[in-house]
């Protein structure tokens, strides 16, 4: 579905970012695994020996313009074209509003919302000049429900979602696509650091009647990456089994 492609996958090093990198190179995409550290992209490329004419690791702090420039340069460089960005790094929170520093907050606004801004600037510049592209954004079923604590995380995935939206109406003139996907409960580490408790209570509220695998997510990736999704822009597509809250 991907054959001839180019990805760009931010914290592609494990949980569903590591889920994408694998179906994308399985349907043909060369990948470019991006993580916050040299040590651990390479320690995910090393679990991926198969696919290694067609992976390449980066490693730019994901808010620098400059760094992510060059980062994307030299992807263009390697592999001839950028055809999709996939805006999966984030951080979670749980702190209760009372408990919150200012640097704390801002540390997960930058992450989860700025480094998508300066990696799809970044993109976009290329995408525009090849003729068209496409980036999908990480969302969370948090970004339509709000959650009881960490207030930082689903406000940022509100502001993802119209980020997405905004995005897809200024650059559809430039044949570039952006969309969302929204998850709910997927079985990551980001999972496994919540309460027992309180992921146990979640998933009991889920219809489908269990939590998401990030192989789940990581294929609503591959449709809105790939040409299928030819007439899809705007879209906040939700992944969660019907959960509700
Ligand atoms: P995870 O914690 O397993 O992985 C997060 C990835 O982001 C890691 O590869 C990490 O290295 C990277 N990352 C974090 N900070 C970074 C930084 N400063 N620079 C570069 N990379 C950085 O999380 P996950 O569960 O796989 O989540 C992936 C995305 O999906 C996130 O945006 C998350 O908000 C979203 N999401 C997850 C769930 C879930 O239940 N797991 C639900 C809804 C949304």
């Amino acid at each position: 579905m991907l054959k001839g492609k180019t990805a760009v996958v931010t914290g592609g090093t494990r949980g569903i970012g590591f889920a994408i990198v694998k179906k994308y190179l399985e349907n043909g995409a060369n990948v470019a695994v991006s993580g916050s550290r040299q040590e651990t992209v390479e320690k995910a490329l090393a679990q991926l020996p198969e696919y290694q004419d067609r992976i390449m690791g980066i490693w730019p702090d994901l808010c620098s313009p400059k760094e992510v420039a060059a980062a994307f340069d030299s992807v263009k460089e390697r592999f001839g074209s950028l055809d999709i960005l996939v805006n999966n790094a984030g951080v979670s929170s749980r702190t209760s509003l009372y408990e919150y520093t200012l640097e704390e907050f801002t540390g997960i606004l930058d992450i989860n919302l700025k480094a998508i801004f300066v990696c799809s600037q970044a993109a976009a510049r290329h995408m525009k000049e090849q003729g068209g592209g496409t980036i999908i954004n990480a969302s969370s079923m948090v970004g339509e429900y709000g959650q009881p604590c960490g207030c930082a995380y689903p406000a940022t995935k509100f502001a993802v979602n119209g980020l997405t939206k905004s995005l897809a109406r200024e650059l559809a003139k430039d044949h570039i696509r952006v969309n969302a996907v929204a998850p709910g409960v997927t079985k990551t580490d980001m999972v496994a650091a919540l309460p027992k408790e309180m992921v146990e209570r979640i998933s009991a509220g889920i219809p489908l009647g269990r939590p998401g695998e990030p192989v789940d997510v990581a294929n609503a990736y591959l449709y809105l990456g790939s040409d299928m999704a030819s007439y899809v822009t705007g879209v906040v597509l939700r992944v969660d089994g019907a959960a509700m809250n």
